[in-house]
């Protein structure tokens, strides 16, 4: 069917939509402590049921009406998105859509060597690693999983194997958990040619009992990491959130992302489908748009983007912003549920 693509949109911030973040899954095979706490995501939690997820042919469809609206950049999430079965055709339908230029998967990377090469091959062009900690004890505490260390540096070594560049390892630093964990993570940076990112400590949802006391702000992790090794900033926000550094003795570039400290929300042009099809279109929010309703009734694909377009222009997020110094207050969406 060809239809006229819908207008580009602004939202009341003038802020475009560029960039969707796909949870295809709420289940995952790790219950890091400050994500998917074992006490609430244990054996009783309801997790969404199959029939109520969004089919691969419905996502195709967001991501196409968003695509005429002006995203070229979907990254694919979750929960674990590995565990979704056949997750390399999602990748092929998704880099098939008129506009989309780059398809990214955030990980944890423990079934990464078992699909790097089928989700490169199938058109996967970044993979984003999320690792805290490379001494095993801590990675398990904070993990709350008998998966080893050892398993994440696998997948990896299996992501820059299937040329999955660049590979960036996202770590999320906690102030007395992790925090003596930074210089050897970027030693291993370094070392391994993957660009590191640390990520502040966020207030996302209700469950993981956030202190601001926990944040290692961004500008210390800066001031240790020079400390070490000389670096200079480099212009331009990687994916709009990052700051980014380089080290002055060419082992490349880190970055820090400062959602708490230095909040980003003028530049956010990011929308988020949940793995049930609501859209969000803050990180923050209490409740998403049912897109599913939409996808799911008789509404043809201009409809949908029309929508979509509809929502987007009466958005004027900024939670990151707003947040006040205790933090945010009011209910909040999971991480492990939105798509982080
Ligand atoms: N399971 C995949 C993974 O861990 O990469 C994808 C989903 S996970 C929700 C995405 C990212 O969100 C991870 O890098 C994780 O560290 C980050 N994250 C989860 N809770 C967070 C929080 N409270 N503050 C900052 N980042 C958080
Ligand atoms: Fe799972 Fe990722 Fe959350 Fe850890 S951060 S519990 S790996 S969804
Ligand atoms: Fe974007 Fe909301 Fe985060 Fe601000 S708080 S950067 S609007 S997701």
């Amino acid at each position: 069917m060809s239809e006229e693509p819908a207008p580009p949109v602004l939202d009341r911030l003038g802020r475009p939509i560029e960039d969707l973040r796909v949870s295809v899954t709420d289940r995952c095979n790790l219950r890091c402590r400050y994500c998917m706490p074992r006490e609430v995501f244990g054996p009783d939690h309801g997790f969404v049921p199959r029939d109520e997820v969004l089919s691969f042919e419905e996502i195709t469809r967001a991501v196409s009406a968003a695509a005429s609206l002006g995203v070229h950049k979907v990254r694919l999430t979750g929960g674990e998105p590995l565990l979704r079965r056949n997750l390399p055709e999602l990748v092929a339908m998704v880099a098939g859509v008129d506009g989309v230029d780059d398809v990214a998967l955030t990980t944890n990377a423990v079934r990464l060597p078992e699909f790097a090469h089928e989700l490169a091959d199938a058109g996967l062009d970044r993979v984003t690693i999320s690792l805290d900690a490379l001494d095993d004890a801590v990675f398990r505490a904070i993990s709350d999983t008998p998966v080893s260390v050892d398993t994440v540096l696998a997948g990896v070594e299996a992501a820059i194997a299937a040329d999955l560049h660049p590979v960036k390892v996202n770590t999320v630093l906690q102030r007395g958990v992790n925090d003596v964990e930074l210089e050897p993570l970027a030693a291993w940076a370094r070392d391994t040619g993957v660009t590191l990112r640390f990520i502040e400590f966020m207030d996302v949802g209700v469950t993981n009992g956030w202190r601001r006391e926990q944040v290692v702000p961004a500008a210390e992790v800066v001031e240790r990491l020079a400390a070490r090794w000389p670096l200079e900033p480099v212009d331009g926000r990687d994916a709009a959130v990052a700051e980014r550094y380089r080290y002055l003795d060419g082992a490349g570039e880190v970055g820090v992302v400062a959602s708490v400290t230095r909040p980003f929300c003028r530049s956010c042009v990011r929308a988020r489908l949940s793995a049930v099809g609501e859209v969000f279109t803050c990180l923050f929010a209490a409740t998403g748009f049912d897109l599913r309703a939409v996808l799911r009734g008789d509404a043809d694909d201009a409809e949908v983007a029309a929508v979509l377009g509809r929502l987007w222009g009466l958005r004027e997020d900024r939670a990151s912003e707003l947040r006040a110094a205790e933090g945010l207050t009011g209910p909040r969406v999971e991480m492990s549920y939105i798509g982080g």
